[in-house]
């Protein structure tokens, strides 16, 4: 909680800690020292302890009464089953339903707990002091506490370092575990909408509830493409379009003769500048409902001889070639990676390219450039301070770990753009499509830092006399994949000429595996972003 975060920051020394006020007596004075900083901001309140019916004064008094009375470390309990937020409520309710003594902390076993149920979530007592402890600030704190104690130099300097490390990994693992609280949340309101709209709820008996999910998230994604209207919306975005066109119609030697796979085809636009360019064959697979259309499209512009459509996931059908020389793509999502469709790309790849065949496009980058933009910022996170007079300033932690996709003002761009990562994709593999890369952004202008943007550039190149690219940056004209903007939760202040160092860690969100997690650190803080 935020007053124990205080307590942290002005690292109070022990000789200058007051004396407690409440807890227990005798021989328990290093007990005490333990929970003392704790009790320093700690407002009046009153607490029943877990164990047994003694109301105490604050929630620090209750930890040590735990400690000293009943022989509970409930900071060690914490970081012995590691406990994130929802780990801790529920074992504090799951205490005081079952009225189990403290024995049965004591000797728990390594896994599994006893208060795995959701039913723990729920407060047994109202308005329950330690449901609004933070147990991340418990433990965090009482180890920061602990370095307030005289050492000696390099010693303690090692420890401090330890900790920082340690507060480091902490601050992150909440990061992360929050963006996952907010899929599963956006989970759980994609199957209430399910059984709402009363869909086939029982279909999929066996396969278990995550599995649903994610079968039901591929559906939905697929039905996405299924509508007209995403993809009039790519075929009016220029830059893709015509890119991908000038690409083909500029190299037509790359094409003649070639057998080529659209991974993707969606409305055939691609196998047909493929076919236009020399293609001897196209066979263009889309699972979406889409290719309905596309056969019609390609009918109606003669070219049935040349492409063959096929409906089903690349990843469930069988070609009716075995190998291509060429396989064309447009896969790219927000910040290139979200949708992972790169995936199913490399599978086709793997499995039907030739030898000395090419994927296009070939290369890409994905890179970052900071933003100071005070005025955005207050638009989406102090906005929640004051609502038509109304105070929503818990909204804030949902805001935060959300990445924003949104086309970003040039003029308020402060730093030279880097590149954190390149993939050929001619050669990458899919592991490498999860990274950490360390970035340093070269500042341009004298403000405050207030957010970090992600864009990428795509290059095709391999063998051609024309090369084209195109970027998706907020410098040049804007695309269907506007930018992908990381806002800080605290923004730094920043000069001409500072070197902004940081690192970005990209993974698969491992609950679905479509959107990303992305873990900035920067400016000495860590914050994680899911992009979905
Ligand atoms: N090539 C088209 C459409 C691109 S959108 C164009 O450039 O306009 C991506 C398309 O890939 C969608 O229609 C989607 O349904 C399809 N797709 C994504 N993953 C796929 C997979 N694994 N198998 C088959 N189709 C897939």
């Amino acid at each position: 909680m935020a007053e124990y975060a205080d307590t942290h920051v002005d690292g109070v020394g022990v000789e200058e800690m007051p004396e407690l006020s409440d807890g227990d007596d005798d021989d328990i004075a290093d007990d005490e020292e333990q929970w003392q900083w704790l009790e320093e901001d700690s407002p009046s309140v009153s607490v029943t302890c877990l164990f047994c019916d003694r109301l105490l004064s604050s929630v620090p008094a209750t930890l040590q009464h735990c400690m000293s009375e009943h022989q509970v470390n409930l900071v060690d309990v914490i970081r012995r089953h590691n406990l994130d937020d929802y780990g801790y409520i529920k074992m504090i309710n799951f205490i005081r339903s079952t009225k189990c003594n403290a024995s049965c902390l004591t000797g728990l076993p390594d896994a599994p707990l006893p208060w795995e149920s959701e039913d723990f979530l729920r407060p047994v007592l109202q308005d329950d002091p330690l449901l609004q402890t933070d147990p991340e600030e418990l433990c965090g704190d009482e180890g920061s506490s602990l370095s307030t104690c005289p050492s000696s130099g390099a010693d303690s300097q090692d420890a401090l370092l330890q900790r920082a490390l340690a507060a480091e990994e902490r601050a992150r693992c909440s990061g992360e575990a929050l963006a996952r609280a907010m899929d599963d949340l956006h989970k759980l309101k994609l199957l209430a909408q399910g059984l709402v709209l009363n869909t086939e709820t029982s279909k999929s008996s066996n396969l278990g509830p995550v599995a649903e999910l994610r079968e039901d998230e591929d559906e939905a994604y697929f039905s996405s493409y299924g509508h007209y209207g995403i993809h009039e919306e790519m075929l009016k975005d220029k830059v893709r379009t015509e890119s991908y066109r000038d690409f083909m119609y500029r190299n037509p030697e790359v094409f003649r003769d070639k057998v080529v796979l659209d991974v993707g085809c969606g409305t055939g636009i691609l196998s047909m500048f493929a076919a236009r360019s020399g293609a001897k064959k196209v066979i263009a697979v889309d699972q979406s409902e889409i290719i309905y259309q596309a056969m019609d499209i390609v009918r109606s512009n003669q070219l049935e001889d040349k492409i063959t459509l096929i409906k089903g996931r690349i990843e469930d059908i069988n070609l009716p070639v075995e190998k291509v020389d060429i396989i064309i793509s447009e896969w790219m999502g927000y910040f290139l990676l979200f949708e992972s469709m790169l995936d199913s790309v490399l599978y086709a790849r793997d499995l039907y390219l030739a030898d000395n065949g090419s994927v296009y496009p070939d290369l890409c980058s994905i890179s970052l450039v900071a933003v100071g933009d005070t005025q955005k910022h207050k638009d989406h996170i102090a906005f929640w301070d004051d609502v038509y007079g109304f105070n929503m300033e818990c909204m804030k932690k949902f805001v935060v770990p959300e990445a924003v996709v949104e086309v970003v003002n040039a003029d308020t761009l402060i730093s030279e753009p880097t590149v954190i990562q390149t993939i050929d994709c001619n050669r990458v593999c899919l592991s490498e499509l999860e990274f950490s890369s360390d970035f340093c952004l070269k500042i341009t202008n004298t403000t405050d830092c207030t957010a970090i943007v992600g864009y990428f550039d795509i290059f095709f190149d391999k063998g051609c006399s024309n090369k084209v690219m195109f970027s998706t940056g907020p410098q040049v004209t804007k695309t269907h994949w506007k930018q992908t903007v990381f806002l800080l939760e605290k923004p730094f202040s920043v000069q001409t000429g500072d070197e902004l160092r940081g690192k970005i860690t990209v993974r698969k969100n491992k609950k679905d595996p479509r959107s990303l997690l992305v873990t900035l650190d920067l400016g000495g803080m860590t914050q994680t972003c899911i992009l979905q």
